[in-house]
C-alpha cells in the first residue's frame, strides 16, 4: 500500500510517498481502507517538521481521514462501514490518514452520519469539525443570532471558512477578518456579511474598546485575539481553538471582570464520543451544498509535502481535500 512516509535525517524531516507492507501497520482493532484525508494546519506542521508534531519516526501523518472499514475486531464496526476519524493524536504518535489503510483502535472512530458521504466528511475534516465545537461553544455561552455580530478570525483558512459557513446557516451575522484581500468575494460566498483586513486589527488594544462583538470564532491567538477579547460584548462568548498567529495572549482581566466576557478553549483532539457524534450530526445537517463546492481544494497524496509548505506561508485557501485511492 502507498503512504506518506516522514522520517528524520540530521534533524530534518524528509516526506516521501513509498510502499509499504500493512502488517507493519500499527496494532488496533479496526483496519480501515482510506479514501480520503485532508491537510490541516497541525498536518502541515508535522509534515514540514515546522513545529515539534512527530516525535517518533518514521511516521505516516494525516490527523483525520474518511473510509471503509476493511476488518473489525470491534463489534460496533462491521467490514464495508463508512468511518470518519479525527484527532486522538492520529498522525502524531499513531500512524495516520495519509496512507491507502490505517489500523486504529475502534475507540476513535466515529461512523458516518446520514447526509455525508466520505468525501463529504473530509472536506469538513479535522478543521471543519473544530468550526462546529467552537459554534457549539458559541451556543453554550448563550450567544443567540439576534444578540449582534460574530466575528471570525484566520476567516481563510479550514476552521475559518467553515466556522462562517455554519454560523450563516444559523442566521447569525458573520464579520470576517483576513490577511488576504483577494479573497473578500470568497468570504462574502461562504456567507460573511463583512470582511476586514487584518492588516492594522493587529496592534496593541487599549484594555477595553468600543464593544462590536456578541461573539467570537477565533483560530489566531496572540495580539488579535487580545483585540477581540477587548471588543467584545457585555455578557459576549469567544470560542479560541488556534494560534495561526502565535501562542501567547498579552490581554488583562478587565474584558472578563467589567464585561462578563467568557473566553472558552476548544479542543477537538480529545473531544468524548457522544459530544463528536452530536457534532458530526450537526455538521452533517446545516452545511448548505454550496460549502462543498466553494471551500474544496482537491489533490493527490503526491503533491501533499508542497501543499503542506504553501498552507504554513498562508498562500492556501479553504479546505485541503487529499485524494488517497
Ligand atoms: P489554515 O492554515 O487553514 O488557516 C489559518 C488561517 O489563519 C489562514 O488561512 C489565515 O487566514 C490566518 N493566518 C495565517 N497566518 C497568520 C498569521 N501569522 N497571523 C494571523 N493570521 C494568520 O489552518 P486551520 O484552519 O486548519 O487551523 C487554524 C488554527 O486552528 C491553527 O492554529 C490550528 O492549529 C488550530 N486548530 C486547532 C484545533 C483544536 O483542536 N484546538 C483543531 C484544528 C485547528 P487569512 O489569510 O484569511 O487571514
Amino acid at each position: 500500500m502507498r503512504a506518506l512516509l516522514l522520517e528524520q535525517q540530521d534533524d530534518q524531516t524528509l516526506a516521501h510517498i513509498k510502499d509499504i507492507g500493512s502488517e507493519q501497520l500499527p496494532d488496533g482493532d479496526v483496519t480501515v481502507d482510506v479514501n480520503w484525508s485532508s491537510l490541516n494546519y497541525k498536518d502541515a506542521l508535522a509534515i514540514t517538521g515546522k513545529g515539534k508534531i512527530v516525535r517518533n519516526f518514521p511516521m505516516v501523518p494525516g490527523i483525520d481521514f474518511a473510509g471503509t472499514v476493511r476488518h473489525s475486531r470491534d463489534d460496533r464496526f462491521k467490514e464495508g462501514q463508512s468511518v470518519v476519524l479525527t484527532g486522538w493524536g492520529v498522525g502524531e504518535h499513531h500512524w495516520g490518514g495519509l496512507a491507502e489503510q490505517a489500523r486504529v483502535s475502534g475507540e476513535w472512530l466515529v461512523p458516518l452520519p446520514n447526509g455525508l458521504d466520505e468525501r463529504k466528511a473530509m472536506i469538513i475534516g479535522t478543521a471543519g469539525f473544530t468550526a462546529m465545537l467552537c459554534v457549539m461553544a458559541l451556543e453554550e455561552g448563550g450567544v443567540h443570532p439576534d444578540d449582534g455580530d460574530i466575528l471570525v478570525t484566520g476567516a481563510s483558512g479550514g476552521v475559518g471558512s467553515t466556522a462562517i459557513a455554519l454560523l450563516a446557516a444559523l442566521g447569525y451575522r458573520v464579520t470576517a477578518i483576513s490577511g488576504r484581500d483577494s479573497n473578500t468575494d470568497y468570504l462574502k460566498a461562504l456567507g460573511a456579511k463583512e470582511v476586514m483586513s487584518r492588516d492594522g486589527y493587529i496592534e496593541t488594544p487599549r484594555p477595553l474598546e468600543k464593544q462590536l462583538w456578541a461573539g467570537a470564532v477565533d483560530t489566531v491567538g496572540d495580539k488579535l485575539l487580545a483585540r477581540v477579547l477587548a471588543q467584545m460584548n457585555y455578557n459576549g462568548t469567544v470560542a479560541a481553538c488556534g494560534l495561526a498567529g502565535g501562542y501567547q495572549l498579552p490581554t488583562t482581566v478587565m474584558p472578563f471582570i467589567l464585561r462578563n466576557v467568557r473566553l472558552q478553549g476548544v479542543d477537538s483532539v480529545h473531544t468524548p464520543l457522544h459530544r463528536r457524534q452530536t457534532a458530526w450530526e450537526r455538521l452533517a445537517g446545516i452545511l448548505p451544498d454550496s460549502f462543498y463546492q466553494q471551500a474544496t481544494h482537491e489533490i493527490a497524496l503526491e503533491q501533499a509535502p508542497a501543499t503542506a509548505a504553501a498552507l504554513l506561508n498562508n498562500q492556501v485557501t479553504g479546505r485541503t481535500l487529499v485524494k488517497i485511492r
